[in-house]
């Protein structure tokens, strides 16, 4: 903060505050605020009757309840006072980032993302354990669907997207943040919301899905996020050339996510690669996201990104083509940039897995 020039942090709703201090403010209309000045002890402004949900660090920041009548605006504005430069979390509901700027004149206002991004996005290595074990979960749902304990022909994309969602929480996750299942055509929209659809013999059926860990009370949750694609049947020759160009896409842009590589190149190898079987047209996303507290998050490996990926980085590569009307694919896995070059969190076998039922 000091370096950035802020005098004051304001988290409320969002990643930031349960990556802080490991509580998650209520999503409600009470306002919950981290107060968190430049040389003081951070303080908690918080409805009295959820103190009782704050795993308390007297040492880390004072808990501060406010009751139904007192106006927790004011208890933020005495502690900040104006004239100040105060960031404030990205998330936070308009109705108090509103009603703050009007009872702070004279305030620079700034984003929490510039004090805190560039802490969040380089993960210590309990960080990544946690994104480790939210992987490792999902490749196991990911090895269910590819042998076939998941059945597909003739139940609909949302039935099979709510037991991927059962499974996700079977495999420790608080909570389940999609679960994409895009069949024949469907596959050709990248975001599918999954529907009546009633899955074929003889189509490509993509899953992507993922959830937030399960932790101990007052540790914030780490996502997770996988993509595989399998066929019900023998694969059309056509796909399967397709597919198989990914898979080649996809770890050679896996092998490109080296520490110090901008952030952009993987981007640029998979587009590369995919342009050998007119499939760049085809890629109508970026190549990955960051992962951490938030399932999209810094750093994003786009075409024009060219900040260099860093040490302790953990980020999506999931390439994909999406052939209009027709189908489509995507394989993705969250790999870390380590000391020793990339490596997958997900190992879910990559090759395009044939299921007969
Ligand atoms: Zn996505
Ligand atoms: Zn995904
Ligand atoms: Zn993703």
């Amino acid at each position: 903060m000091a370096d950035q020039g802020v005098d004051a942090l304001l988290l409320s709703v969002g990643p930031d505050l349960p990556w802080l201090i490991g509580y998650e403010a209520m999503p409600l209309e009470r306002l919950t605020m981290l107060v968190v000045p430049v040389d003081d002890l951070p303080r908690l402004v918080i409805p009295a009757f959820e103190t009782a949900r704050v795993v308390e660090h007297p040492d880390l920041f004072a808990i501060d309840g406010w009751e139904e009548t007192d106006d927790p605006i004011q208890r933020v504005v005495s502690t900040v006072g104006a004239g100040k430069t105060i960031a404030i979390g990205d998330h936070t509901w308009s109705r108090f980032t509103v009603d703050l700027q009007a009872a702070l004149p004279g305030t620079s206002w700034r984003r929490a993302a510039e004090v805190v991004g560039a802490l969040r996005r380089v993960k210590d290595a309990n960080e990544i354990e946690a994104l480790q074990r939210a992987a490792s979960g999902v490749d196991r749902i990911a090895a269910a669907l590819q042998a076939g304990d998941i059945p597909l022909i003739g139940r609909t994309e949302a039935e099979v997207s709510s037991d991927l969602g059962r499974r996700i929480v079977a495999e420790g996750h608080a909570k389940v943040n999609f679960a994409i299942v895009a069949s024949g055509p469907n596959a050709s929209s990248p975001h599918h919301h999954p529907g009546d659809r009633v899955i074929q013999p003889g189509e490509v059926v993509l899953c992507d899905f993922g959830g937030t860990t399960a932790e101990p009370h007052g540790q914030p949750g780490y996502c997770s996020d996988i993509t595989r694609c399998v066929y019900t049947g023998t694969p059309d020759p056509e796909f399967a050339e397709s597919y198989a160009l990914l898979q080649q896409a996809q770890a050679e842009a896996t092998a490109a996510a080296v520490a110090g590589a901008q952030a952009q190149r993987p981007d640029r190898v998979a587009r590369d690669r995919l342009a050998d079987g007119d499939l760049a047209r085809y890629f109508a996303h970026r190549i990955g996201h960051g992962i951490g507290v938030e399932a999209h998050e810094d750093p994003y490996l786009v075409a024009g990104n060219e900040e260099p990926l860093l040490v302790g980085n953990a980020f999506s590569i999931e390439p994909g083509f999406y052939v209009p009307g027709k189908w489509g694919a995507r394989l993705e896995d969250i790999v870390v940039a380590t000391a020793d070059g990339p490596r997958p969190l997900n190992n879910a076998d990559r090759s395009l897995a044939v299921v007969e039922a």
